[in-house]
């Protein structure tokens, strides 16, 4: 593996570093403060091409690869996670999975509109009784004729008020023998008929993001709309999260860095017993811890960028990384907090925020019990990753960056 950034890897890097420190990182405590979003930021990062960079140009997308994507990730939750949310919603779960399982006309009809973003989607799977076990999903979908209709409830999504589209796993066989082989997903288009939704306050972090809920009564859903067979819903939902724990992973990465960031320059103007406390042992041992977690955070998701762009699998590594990167982060925020004693305690510095958003990203996308759950279960060969009948493409500069679709 060669970790060394290519000159357009770079220029990505820069471009949503200066869109995220120089445009949002000024307004961001406000917004967070009023708990609100901003209202422009999907526009802008649609305009910078920040929600299409992995997509292939053909599909509307910035040409870029997998890597640059997690790049990215970082940069934005280096200023604020609500950032990078964006991408895990609308770039990994909607529109990495209909990339990975849509039809070529899918893709055309939604993917593109996605990755241009002149359409916003989100990815729904969590129920007000059901997260982690997904298998247990209630939400459901009858076929009649050319269509379905779909009814349910879905909560806890992130976009569920921003968006136009949504990816949504609901079960179409309440007789399969295994749950999980009872759901199937599809692709909503959030205007139709019967669709109403609402946004969820008061949370702990994230606060300059939309959560909200998604209803579904009897909404008909064209056939043509439904993502894969009848029955592979929970193999995408499971390749959506693969995709959405590699955002949340290179995203978390970022707050570990901005929380190093501030601990060495507070740690340099600040002191006590006549010194810098940057030059106290004990302040130091916390800024080399988040050093090093900066460090390994970071070989982990370059790992899962190198694996997806050689078009293999990466939920194993996948799984790792967004553990390691997310509790190191949170650890990185209250130690950053720490450091800057009673002034790390208010909103005056950014690190009391880092530590509100950091927490999140443990419980979503699979939480930090879950993945170890996954881990353990690949240890001890209980599970092993079978071949998917859609696989995500491997990244191929010269067929991402034509305009010409390729016969398969
Ligand atoms: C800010 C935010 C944004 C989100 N965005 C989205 C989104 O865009 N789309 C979406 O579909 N969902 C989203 N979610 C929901 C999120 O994915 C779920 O909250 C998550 O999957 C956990 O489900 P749960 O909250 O129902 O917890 P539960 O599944 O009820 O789990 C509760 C606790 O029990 C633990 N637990 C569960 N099962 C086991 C087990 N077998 N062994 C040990 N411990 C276990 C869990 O780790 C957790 O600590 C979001 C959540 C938040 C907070």
């Amino acid at each position: 593996m060669d970790f060394s950034l290519s000159s357009q890897q770079l220029m990505t890097q820069k471009m949503v570093s200066n869109f995220a420190q120089k445009e949002v990182a000024p307004i961001i405590k406000e917004f967070d403060r009023k708990q609100e979003p901003i209202p422009w930021v999907l526009k802008r990062m649609g305009e910078l091409g920040i929600l299409g960079l992995p997509f292939p140009v053909r599909y509307g997308g910035g040409g870029m690869d997998y890597l640059s994507l997690g790049l990215a990730c970082e940069e934005l939750e280096a200023v604020d996670t609500h950032l990078r949310v964006v991408m895990s919603g609308h770039t990994g779960l909607c529109g990495m999975t209909l990339f990975q399982w849509g039809s070529e006309a899918q893709k055309q009809t939604f993917l593109v509109p996605l990755a241009k973003g002149e359409k916003i989607g989100c990815g729904a799977f969590t129920e007000p009784g059901t997260g982690s076990d997904l298998a247990a999903i209630r939400s459901a979908a009858r076929r009649e004729g050319d269509h379905y209709v779909l009814s349910g409830e879905k909560m806890w999504i992130s976009l569920a008020s921003k968006a136009d589209l949504v990816l949504i796993t609901v079960r179409t066989d309440s007789t399969a023998q295994k749950a999980a082989e009872g759901l199937s997903t599809f692709i909503v288009d959030l205007s139709s008929k019967g669709v109403t939704r609402g946004e969820l306050h008061g949370k702990l972090g994230v606060r300059a993001g939309a959560t909200g809920w998604l209803s579904f009564q009897d909404v008909e859903v064209p056939v043509e709309n439904r993502v894969g067979q009848e029955g592979e819903g929970f193999k995408i939902t499971m390749s959506a999260f693969d995709h959405g724990r590699y955002t949340v992973a290179s995203g978390a990465t970022g707050i570990i860095r901005a929380s190093l960031e501030a601990s060495v320059r507070y740690a340099k103007a600040r002191q006590t017993f006549g010194k810098p406390i940057a030059e106290h042992q004990l302040i130091q041992e916390k800024i080399a811890q988040m050093a090093q977690d900066y460090e390994i955070a970071r070989l982990l998701y370059y790992q899962v960028g190198w694996l997806k762009n050689q078009g293999k699998r990466a939920t194993r590594e996948t799984s790792v990384a967004k553990k390691f990167a997310t509790e190191a982060s949170f650890h990185a925020a209250a130690e950053a907090i720490q450091v800057h004693g009673a002034y790390g305690y208010s909103d005056e510095f950014d690190v009391e925020r880092y530590l509100r958003n950091a927490k999140g990203a443990m419980i979503y996308e699979g939480s930090s019990e879950i993945q170890l759950l996954i881990q353990a279960g690949y240890a001890l060969a209980e599970r092993a990753d079978k071949p998917l009948r859609c696989e995500l493409p491997a990244y191929d500069e010269a067929s991402w960056q034509s305009l010409i679709i390729a016969k398969t």
